[in-house]
């Protein structure tokens, strides 16, 4: 008797054993789906071992065997294994976000198929087809049908001949009724004649598959050409390879001279993009020189065009090039050659909700090494952790200062808000110099971008006479107005309120918005600059992904000449006549309580800033700050990655974080704020008895309530030479032993390993 252990899309850490009928003992192997009856439903599990050891329990049938051949390959259960690990996350969590849905649902994913004809067996020699057309002489559509179907088909050669049948083509219902100008109808004659008969094809969904190659690669200038050999350089040293390059430098490029390499040496590539929404310009970049040869896959995808891609991954014939967002770090690679993580420092890279809160860049480079491919990091602004790896001999280090045809780096002038009000010289939120440049800027036909960071009207309302402010009764924060919508928004749970007409404290009726956000922005540059072209670009604008194109390609072509927009704008886009950039605000960005704030800020600013003057002139940004005196906003001014980092890094080992210390938060979730308070506090205690003064709080977050839900965290920052399984194992006992503690019934725990 066979036996399989299997994983099941949940979060369950546990493997299951079901017991494998005779008719699938020969079957089945390791990576395949199983369908499994689990708690009454009927599961699509995943196949981790076949044995044939009894367990000492009753376990049921597997139900039945969908797959032919692995959708999981030896090697992505690895990586999974160790994604699992090392973000303490449940294998089972890993599998579900993996494999697509399409993979997971027992018969959601259904092949698209088309209806095609061929000449019945007993016509496919040249006499009967005289018969046949015989037997058409009074119908006409149906002899004219038939004739056009054996020329398409090229059965025609048959009549003269008699060759034999196999030479002919495939040909669909659709394309005869095209050709032949008739019904279905008459097709249905012919095949109720029994002259034709029906077979069904399978057809792929992806578009990609007939696109075709449009252009030759661009030649690199001389200082690319330098940037890519040291890159390859690099590679017979390092395995991971970091490039920083000016934003507009022609990262992207080297790049696609990189790809081209990997294919003439018949290797894989597989290029990560942050975001969906960047994809769309890299994507038409990649396609005019790979054609049918690139695959694009992320989350955005249906189920079922997901579904043929990871098939095609798995066949002979797979894509060369992936280009994806971070989900495609799952897909199966044969001969994976190369992986570039583009714009390395986002964010977004970080899964955060749900579990596995996974980094697609760390998953991205031990997919590489586990392929035997090299991986490179691009970006104009490194993160902490990748410009401590590259600048201590971990990673390689190639850089590019010069932009492409040596177009200079924006000039940045800084304006101190403080001594604008003081001087009551604020139109607004915008300075004197930003309205005279903008002004200048739109006047002589260029563009202007404006970055706030922050959507919807006024971030804060208030009431001036008593100090009263909203708040969202599911978390504690307070609310945004929206003014489109007239109405209070939690940018935390999405809950909406009505404004009220009076302050329900003290009765007043002046209600007051405080501060800025791009809604507000955009009702004030309709004043100050009426005759501009506006758009905004933020997530309430966005909702959908044909109006994000729309307002970058609306953008690009100048049918809208000044952009507002939230750190959205800043991802890597590449706008040819954009004169100004105006950051608003540079302080929201600089206070916000998190030891990476500065980090994200100094990253936030360059990108900004680098949007301005990539084509053609010179750009100029406004830096508008109520402290100008911040190092930070003079490395941003000088783009000095150095010097910013040489005093980040000073700060960030006095304090033990990264890149120096490993962090890992902890997150206790209740709706009983009296119980997660107390579990948190056992927790803490617990921990410390443990791992010593390693371990911090329990403390209130920022946002300490969400969705219901009572938060506190506890913080871990690890040296780097400690035992990360002794401290996993240690965590994953002490957790379980709480979670299952029925003092804090439906208690949630859970782990943020290297959080952002
Ligand atoms: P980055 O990725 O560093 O921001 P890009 O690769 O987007 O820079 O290059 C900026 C602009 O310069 C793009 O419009 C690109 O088409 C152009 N460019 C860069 N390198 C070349 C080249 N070798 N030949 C022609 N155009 C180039
Ligand atoms: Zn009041
Ligand atoms: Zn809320």
């Amino acid at each position: 008797m066979k036996y399989v252990d299997v994983v099941l899309p949940l979060p369950l850490e546990d493997r299951f054993t079901y017991s494998v009928p005779s008719s699938f003992e020969s079957v089945v192997v390791p990576g395949m789906r199983v369908t499994v009856d689990f708690r009454r439903k009927k599961t699509m599990a995943l196949v981790a071992a076949v044995h044939e050891t009894k367990p000492p329990f009753e376990c049921k049938d597997i139900l039945d065997v969908p797959d032919i051949v692995p959708v999981v390959t030896p090697q992505q259960f690895r990586l999974w294994q160790w994604i699992a690990d090392y973000y303490m996350a449940p294998f089972g969590e890993v599998y579900n976000v993996a494999l697509p849905g399409g993979l997971k649902a027992p018969g959601v994913y259904r092949p698209k198929t088309e209806t095609c004809l061929a000449l019945a067996p007993e016509y496919r020699d040249g006499r009967a087809l005289r018969v046949a057309m015989e037997i058409l002489k009074r119908a006409k559509a149906q002899a004219k049908a038939f004739a056009v179907f054996l020329e398409l088909s090229h059965n025609d050669t048959l009549i003269t001949d008699g060759a034999a049948a196999g030479t002919s083509v495939e040909i669909t219902r659709d394309e005869l009724m095209n050709s032949a100008h008739c019904t279905a109808a008459v097709v249905k004659s012919l095949v109720d004649r029994k002259l034709l008969v029906t077979y069904e094809r399978e057809v792929g969904r992806l578009n990609c598959d007939t696109q075709p190659c449009l252009e030759n690669i661009k030649r690199l200038n001389e200082a690319q050409q330098d940037a890519y050999n040291r890159i390859l350089m690099s590679f017979m040293k390092k395995n991971v390879v970091l490039l920083h390059g000016v934003t507009s430098s022609g990262k992207t490029e080297i790049y696609i001279h990189l790809i081209k390499q990997a294919m003439e040496q018949h290797r894989q590539v597989l290029y990560l993009l942050p975001e969906i929404a960047l994809t769309v310009q890299i994507r038409e970049r990649l396609q005019r020189v790979f054609g049918n040869r690139l695959g694009i896959y992320h989350s955005k995808y249906s189920d079922a065009e997901r579904v043929e891609i990871w098939k095609k991954q798995l066949s002979d014939n797979p894509y060369d090039v992936i280009l994806g967002a971070r989900s495609a770090v799952f897909l199966p690679f044969t001969r994976l050659g190369l992986v570039i993580v583009d714009e390395e420092h986002e964010t977004s890279f970080k899964q955060q909700d749900p579990a596995p809160r996974y980094h697609a860049r760390s998953v991205a480079i031990m997919l590489a090494q586990a392929c035997g491919a090299k991986t490179l990091l691009g970006t104009a602004t490194p993160s902490a952790e990748t410009y401590h790896n590259a600048t201590t001999g971990k990673y390689g280090l190639v850089t590019l200062n010069r932009r492409y045809k040596d177009i200079q780096l924006p000039e940045i002038r800084v304006v101190d808000i403080r001594d604008m009000q003081r001087r009551k010289m604020m139109n607004g939120p915008f300075s004197p110099v930003l309205v005279k440049s903008v002004r200048e800027v739109l006047e002589g036909g260029g563009q202007a971008i404006l970055f706030q960071n922050r959507r919807g009207f006024a971030p804060m309302m208030e009431c001036k006479v008593c100090g009263w402010v909203p708040r969202c009764t599911n978390c504690d924060v307070s609310l945004t107005y929206h003014k489109n919508m007239n109405q209070l928004t939690c940018h935390y749970c999405g809950y909406t309120y009505k404004l009220p007409e009076a302050c329900p404290c003290c009765g007043n009726t002046d209600l007051k918005g405080r501060g800025y956000g791009t809604e507000k922005i955009e009702d004030k540059v309709m004043e100050v600059f009426p005759e501009a072209r506006v758009a905004r670009m933020d997530l309430d604008t966005t909702r959908t992904r044909t109006a994000y194109e729309r307002i970058i390609s609306d953008f690009s072509a100048g049918r809208t000449n000044l952009l507002i927009g939230t750190q959205m704008i800043s991802k890597g886009l590449d706008f040819g006549g954009v004169g100004v950039v105006g950051i608003l605000n540079a302080d929201s960005m600089l206070n916000y309580p998190d030891f990476r704030a500065y980090e994200h800020a100094f990253t936030m600013m360059s990108q900004v800033a680098g949007r301005a003057g990539r084509k053609g002139r010179r750009g100029l940004v406004i830096l508008q700050t109520k402290s100008p005196e911040l190092p930070v906003i003079s490395h941003v001014v000088h783009n000095n990655t150095s010097a910013f980092y040489a005093g980040l890094f000073e700060e960030r080992s006095l304090f033990c974080y990264p890149p120096f210390y490993n962090v890992i938060y902890i997150f206790l979730n209740h709706r009983d704020e009296n119980r997660v308070s107390t579990a948190a506090h056992e927790l803490g205690n617990r921990l410390r008895s443990l791992l010593g003064n390693r371990v911090l709080g329990p403390d209130r977050p920022a946002v300490a309530k969400v969705k219901t839900m009572n938060i506190r965290k506890i913080v871990l920052k690890l040296e780097k030479t400690i035992d990360m399984g002794k401290v996993r194992r240690c965590l994953r006992s002490e957790i379980g032993r709480l979670e299952s503690d029925t003092r804090y019934n439906s208690l949630k725990v859970y782990c943020d390993v290297d959080p952002l």
